[in-house]
């Protein structure tokens, strides 16, 4: 598995997979840090105490870092693939990738594992690039289904695999902490594409060693 080779693509990449996310009229530094400012206030607190000078700055380092997803390519992610992968004709799966991502509608974490897996055609990728795949769709708001959804879409689109199998199993915060108050529920949610949606006995295989002890 030395040679680096350019990955045969499917003609017509999503946007999602093939660019950052658009650039949109981003707030300055300062702007963010006055909106969290504003945040502290309405908790009832007084943002001028002692203790909560230095919070907006954490909280605006702390987005940079969550929400680092929307300034990186899922397509320059998987770029690199090697070829020379001899007789093999299974399944790849890269199983228990911890992730955590942020819900939309409540801007609270949801966070727990991924699970993928693709049957390469030619081509494989490097393990660790598709677990960097899981972070940079986490990375943003996301609803647990269409993070799923886009990284199966990704990996589908940019290896042309025979198959790819994607599930996800997280806890929403905003689900165990307010609202109804389920702590330990978790939510799980499945893709498959090719060869897992169409051969049932491949599909069985996946969900039998995701679940393996
Ligand atoms: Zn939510």
């Amino acid at each position: 598995m030395d040679a680096v080779v350019k990955p045969l693509r499917k003609a017509q990449l999503s946007d999602h997979v093939r660019r950052a996310a658009p650039a949109t009229a981003r707030p300055s530094r300062e702007e963010a840090e006055a909106a969290v400012r504003t945040l502290l206030a309405f908790t009832g607190d007084d943002p001028e105490r002692e203790g909560l000078l230095g919070t907006p700055k954490r909280v605006v380092d702390a987005y940079e870092e969550l929400y680092g997803g929307y300034r990186e390519c899922p397509a320059e992610v998987l770029d690199r693939t090697f070829s020379e992968i001899a007789a093999f004709d299974d399944f790849v799966l890269v199983r228990d990738i911890a992730f955590n991502s942020q819900c939309e509608h409540h801007m609270m974490p949801f966070m727990g594992k991924a699970h993928i897996a693709y049957k390469p055609v030619e081509r494989v990728v490097g393990l660790s690039k598709l677990a960097r795949l899981v972070d940079v769709y986490a990375r943003r708001l996301q609803t647990q289904e269409r993070l799923t959804a886009q990284i199966a879409t990704a990996i589908d689109e940019i290896l042309n695999p025979r198959g790819v199998a994607v599930l996800l199993e997280a806890e929403h915060m905003c689900m165990s902490l307010r609202g109804v108050e389920k702590l330990g529920a978790s939510t799980i949610t499945t893709q498959f594409i090719g060869s897992f949606r169409d051969d049932a006995a491949e599909q069985v295989r996946f969900m039998t060693l995701v679940h393996k002890g």
